[in-house]
């Protein structure tokens, strides 16, 4: 079991799984830089937060509800959560809802922070939740996402791979990828070209010269 204090924001999974760089800059090194993509998701979730609650007697809604998982080490929010409820009062269903800008994506970024919450959720309501769904602005539905077993093993990993990181706290070098990085939030302050991998390489070539070419002279001198 974790303790308040270890708790790992979900957002830091969505970062690690997209760039593990990202997640350390971030989270580790409080970076932050906001572009047009993240301003919109922003813009997006603070309109989520003041909407309406639904109620109705076996029915409700609850927007920007706070969650949190001991057992797994994690803590965030979820954008819209709903529940039914028995005539006896106990919660029978849960699903969260996460809104989203854009269309639905082929990587597991947004799954993996839905199924991350449906961890928290099942621990705190003490229930089975089989499903979650998202609602993307530019598809204007809604759609259902299966939280299963595969999903569950791959959140889960990533939960321990991004704790392992954590406890290093070591920087994680720069390798420059055209489709993720030209889309990154920090490509200005992570500078992946010039501070790469293939950088490095070249640098401690450099040095390895330079250290040679001293030598040379001292011995001819
Ligand atoms: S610019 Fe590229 S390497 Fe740097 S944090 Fe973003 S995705 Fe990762």
């Amino acid at each position: 079991m974790y303790t308040e204090d270890d708790l790992l924001q979900i957002s830091a999974l969505q970062h690690a799984l997209f760039c593990e760089r990202q997640y350390v800059l971030i989270h580790l090194e409080q970076v932050w830089e906001e572009n047009s993509f993240t301003a919109e998701g922003r813009v997006l979730h603070e309109r989520v937060d003041t909407v309406h609650r639904e109620s109705r007697r076996l029915f409700k809604q609850e927007y920007g509800m706070a969650v949190r998982s001991l057992q797994f080490g994690l803590v965030g929010k979820c954008d819209l959560v709903e529940l039914w409820y028995t005539k006896d009062g106990n919660v029978e269903k849960i699903s969260p809802v996460e809104f989203k800008r854009g269309r639905k994506k082929a990587d597991d970024i947004d799954r993996v922070q839905l199924c991350a919450q449906v961890l928290c959720l099942e621990e705190m309501f003490g229930i089975t939740i089989e499903n979650g769904q998202f609602y993307y602005l530019q598809e204007r539905r809604r759609t259902n996402e299966v939280i299963d077993t595969p999903l569950r093993e791959k959140t889960i990993m990533l939960i321990e791979r991004v704790m392992e990181i954590c406890e290093k706290g070591e920087t994680i070098a720069a390798i420059y990828k055209k489709r993720k990085c030209d889309n990154c939030s920090l490509l200005d302050l992570c500078m992946p070209k010039t501070t790469g991998a293939g950088y490095k390489q070249v640098d401690r070539f450099i040095k390895s010269q330079l250290r040679i070419a001293e030598k040379n002279n001292a011995e001819t001198s």
